[in-house]
């Protein structure tokens, strides 16, 4: 049995990174960029107006200044500005030529073409120097999840068009002659499949193409027929069938079928019987069935996995440190992601731990991460914890 640390760097050697796409600027959000991209303008492109106001050769209280025409966002003016005239200008016109500033329309007096600057103009020229937002060539790196601000500065360097790393297929299977899909009437011995779509949602969260394949039966023929249609993924995940009982199918069949282990087991709670490895030309992890141990090996194990072949950085899921509302009882030998919520400023775990309880899942704020074998834990110790919302 392998230790989580060791378990990821595995599954990291084993992904391999996709390509780049390019797609239209309005479908980028959330997508990764793929390429440096650089701007192709200077914005602004002109000395602009930051203010409604006048624009001016020399700022002077009681100077009186005769205008000369206007400068409008959208409608320059194109004369140069001599000493003792003055430009009506707004914010997002050029400042006309010979202008050094912009006085504020609050510290004037007009009078028809005539304007007269106050007893204490404020200091400040009002004026957005070309380029001072960014230049020609200016750099957004690859390599980030670009959000509504990255996507408001693409379009501001005229970047219709951007290259982002292509969204890993993700087939998604579900194995079990127990199960039926959501919507469906199960049968006196039969449950609903739940995992599948919670990890659809998180393939979705994270940025990847989830396909929901149909329930792999447990046995032989349902398998393959469900790893034929994943075929074109670039990421199987399989959910249950991973012990070595008898009906058992994907730890006991997929190698038959071109599965390609790399290890099995890893020293976790929920989630120990977690499989993984190549399978032609994708990767394959197979999780637990107990619906809790799907899901934490969805974070634990799969995000991490989607954002590498995205081309982020190899890195473990982010912990953040909490301080515990209640003690905790000494760890196992394995390391331990439990349930907890939030209570009284700190983290108090569930009582039960049991894997099979999404309604437990659904209502913890956070995995409290507990290494193997760690001691007991007082109120008010810090403890390291995966978010979960
Ligand atoms: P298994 O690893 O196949 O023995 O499954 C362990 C437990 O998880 C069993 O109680 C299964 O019924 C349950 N299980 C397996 N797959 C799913 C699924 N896709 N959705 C919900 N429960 C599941
Ligand atoms: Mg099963």
């Amino acid at each position: 049995m392998i230790s989580v640390a060791e378990a990821l760097d595995q599954l990291f050697a084993l992904a391999r990174p996709l390509g780049v796409e390019t797609v239209p600027l309005l479908q980028a959000h959330g997508r990764v960029l793929a390429r440096d991209v650089a701007a192709t303008r200077n914005q602004p492109p002109f000395d602009g107006s930051a203010m409604d106001g006048y624009a001016v050769t020399e700022v002077a209280p009681g100077l009186k200044l005769r205008m000369i025409g206007e400068s409008a966002a959208g409608h320059g003016f194109y004369q140069t500005v001599k000493s003792g005239e003055a430009v009506r200008i707004f914010t997002g016109a050029p400042v006309p030529d010979g202008a050094t500033a912009v006085v504020i329309q609050e510290d004037v007096t007009r009078d028809g073409d005539w304007i007269t600057i106050g007893d204490s103009p404020e200091d400040n020229d009002h004026i957005r120097p070309a380029g001072g937002d960014f230049r020609v060539g200016d750099t957004v790196s690859a390599g980030r999840v670009l959000g509504s601000n990255d996507i408001a500065l693409l379009a501001s360097m005229n970047i219709a068009e951007v290259p982002v790393a292509r969204r890993p297929v993700v087939a998604l299977i579900s194995t079990g002659d127990e199960l039926v899909m959501p919507g469906e009437t199960p049968g006196p011995d039969q449950i609903i499949a739940s995992n599948t779509f919670g990890l659809h949602a998180l393939m979705r969260d994270l940025g990847a193409e989830p396909r929901l394949l149909p329930i792999a039966r447990d046995n032989e023929p349902s398998l393959k027929t469900a790893f034929e249609l994943a075929r074109g993924s670039d990421l199987i995940v399989t959910i249950g069938g991973a012990s070595v009982g008898d009906h058992d199918v994907v730890a006991n069949l997929a190698p038959q079928l071109g599965f390609d282990q790399s290890f099995y087991k890893v020293a976790m709670r929920p989630g120990k019987p977690l499989m993984a490895g190549r399978f032609g030309e994708a990767m394959m992890i197979g999780l637990p069935g107990n619906p809790v141990s799907a899901m934490v090996c969805g974070h634990v194990f799969v995000a991490p996995v989607v954002r590498a072949m995205l081309g982020l950085p190899a890195q473990p899921a982010p912990r953040r440190t909490g301080v515990l509302s209640e003690p905790l009882t000494p760890n196992g030998p394995r390391e331990h992601y439990m349930r907890a919520r939030f209570e009284n400023g700190g983290l108090v775990a569930f009582g039960s731990q049991d894997s099979s309880l999404l309604s437990i899942l659904g209502k913890a704020d956070a995995l409290i991460v507990r290494a193997p074998n760690d001691g007991p834990r007082a109120a008010g110790e810090t403890v390291e914890y995966l978010p979960l919302r």
